[in-house]
């Protein structure tokens, strides 16, 4: 049977482990490497609703971008939300495998998956770490239309955007919280950028740069890779099977009167 740890090679395979940056932890980060794996559930992060409805289905495996832990623990108890997924993964026996920067800046990644999903061509990286894509519409088009679009493709429940008076062609995606890279969206002539989380102060830099920006929302912008990570392991692994979580969407809601 396929273990734990030949889907982790696997998923490094597609996503190289050396692609993730520094402060970064990837790979298995719960549960027993040479487990047998016959179910795997693909979720944007580990949740306790994610970890029981993968214990529902009888998953062996959860498969997510976020790491279920990022820095070091010091307690396993039920008085963190960390310690309490974690208990939960450990005595259901799910193993959960995160694949997080490294699936960011891999080819055919997070980014690639988001700068598809909103039908950028010729995509090139954004950061000069791999992070990002630029790429370009098929033809310019009003930022308006632009913004249903990006709504439609990524399932958004409401968008932020600034507009800065420019139509859209060359655009710029980071996928999740990417405003770091705005200079190197500017210093790449995009017209527009799309990420997520910006804060008050970044949607008035923006305006002062003179780029469109999109606040999409980080689970929106980030949930396009799920669909990749399960194409990936239905071709390495056929005898799997693999669903994708279905508890787990955006985690906030926009209040409109
Ligand atoms: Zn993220």
């Amino acid at each position: 049977m396929t273990t734990v740890k030949e889907i982790e090679t696997y998923l490094f395979s597609r996503a190289p482990k050396e692609y993730a940056l520094d402060w970064d932890n990837v790979g298995l980060l719960a549960g027993c490497s040479s487990r047998g794996v016959q179910k795997v559930m693909v979720a944007l992060d580990v949740t306790e609703d994610v970890v029981e409805e993968a214990d529902r289905w009888g998953a062996d495996l959860i498969v997510a971008h976020h790491p279920v832990i990022f820095q070091g623990v010091k307690s396993v108890t039920e008085r963190t939300s960390t310690g309490r997924i974690l208990t939960q993964l450990l005595e259901c026996g799910v193993a959960a495998i995160c694949m997080h920067t490294n699936l960011d800046i891999a080819p055919g990644g997070v980014n690639d998956m988001l700068a598809g999903a909103l039908g950028l061509e010729a995509t090139v990286p954004l950061g000069a770490d791999g992070c990002g894509r630029v790429g370009m519409l098929p033809e310019e088009t009003a930022l308006e239309p632009f913004l249903s679009r990006v709504y439609d493709a990524l399932h958004c429940t409401g968008l932020r955007f600034v507009d800065a008076g420019k139509p859209v062609r060359r655009v710029a995606v980071g996928g999740g919280a990417c405003w770091d890279y705005h200079g190197d969206a500017v210093e790449k002539d995009c017209d527009t950028f799309v990420t997520s989380d910006l804060k008050y102060h970044d949607f008035l830099e923006a305006k002062a740069l003179g780029v469109n920006v999109i606040d999409a929302g980080h689970f929106p912008t980030e949930d396009v890779v799920c669909a990749q990570l399960m194409c990936w392991l239905a071709e390495g692994f056929p005898e799997l099977k693999i669903k994708k979580s279905e508890t787990h969407r955006e985690v906030f809601s926009y209040f409109k009167k």
